[in-house]
């Protein structure tokens, strides 16, 4: 439990914190694994976050992160154990000992047993289903942006991109900018608007993505050729030969082109718990 190490405003002061080892780089700058040291000389293992550039605008927006994570509290989000607000400014995640979802997968390729595939699913879809409940749009569910914990857990992270849902307005509207298309829903790419629904079509790329144990969607395709695909109806393919049919209905139903024919987190969710017995009980 990270509450003994936090003070009320999530303040770490920067001799706290031991940088170890680079993990990989993100949208603001390098993210390394270190360790932080609490009051009681007891150290815990945490991810760092940096930013490459110091001015305050650049700052404000890396910060905005740890803002929207501070109001997660789930077993399957990435928890945000505090910010270091002097320069240079930094970020305090829990650790995901073993990395990215979907270098993990490509790594392990053999070794995965199918019933620990639709686990990730499903603690993915009750990560989803509490961002729901808050009323959060996470805009950019991808197999990218979880991380695994051990073998047995996977987590959401990266909240760069969401937002929530004000009350007047049931949608994001995003500006343009680089957006993952090959992840996105039809409205998403036609009118930029971002809602829960949006995030069930991106969750539906994200749960092929792990049934192929971290093939990329339309690998090849360019992404004008997708958006044409995705209009005529075509869809991506079922992801293996072991994907329990009911599971590719379910994809095949997040994928409806008109958003209300889709299912919301709680009821996806409840399909993947069931889905999950019935691979057990094979
Ligand atoms: P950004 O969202 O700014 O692009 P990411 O969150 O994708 O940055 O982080 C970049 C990389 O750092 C990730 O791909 C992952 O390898 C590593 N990383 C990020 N957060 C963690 C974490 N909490 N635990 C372990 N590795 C992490």
């Amino acid at each position: 439990d990270y509450a003994d190490v936090l003070s009320s405003d999530y303040q770490i002061d920067r001799k706290q914190i031991q940088l170890i080892e680079l993990l990989g780089d993100g949208q603001f700058g390098e993210v390394y694994r270190g360790i932080l040291k609490t009051d009681q000389q007891s150290e815990i293992n945490v991810a760092i976050k940096t930013c490459k550039i110091q001015d305050v605008t650049t700052t404000e927006t890396f910060l905005d992160e740890a803002y929207v994570m501070q109001k997660f509290y789930h077993p399957h989000i990435i928890k945000l154990i505090g910010v270091c607000t002097e320069q240079p400014v930094l970020l305090i995640m829990e650790l995901a000992q073993l990395g990215e979802l979907r270098a993990y997968l490509v790594a392990n390729r053999n070794n995965f047993d199918l019933l620990t595939l639709v686990l990730y699913c499903e603690q993915l879809a009750s990560a989803l289903a509490y961002l729901e409940s808050k009323k959060f749009v996470h805009r950019d569910i991808a197999a990218r942006n979880a991380l695994v914990s051990s073998h047995e857990s996977v987590k959401l992270a990266d909240f760069g991109l969401s937002r929530q849902l004000t009350l007047d307005h049931s949608y994001y509207k995003a500006s343009k900018g680089k957006l993952p298309i090959k992840w996105m829903a039809p409205e998403s790419i036609n009118f930029r608007r971002f809602t829960h629904l949006s995030d069930v079509w991106m969750f539906a790329v994200c749960i092929w993505e792990i049934l192929t144990m971290g093939k990329k969607p339309f690998q090849g395709i360019p992404n004008p050729d997708v958006i044409d695909q995705i209009e005529n109806g075509i869809r991506l393919p079922l992801p293996h030969i072991n994907c329990p049919k009911s599971l590719y209905d379910l994809m095949q139903e997040c994928w409806s082109y008109e958003p209300t024919n889709r299912p919301n987190f709680i009821q996806i969710e409840t399909r993947l718990k069931l889905i999950l017995n019935q691979v057990k009980t094979n």
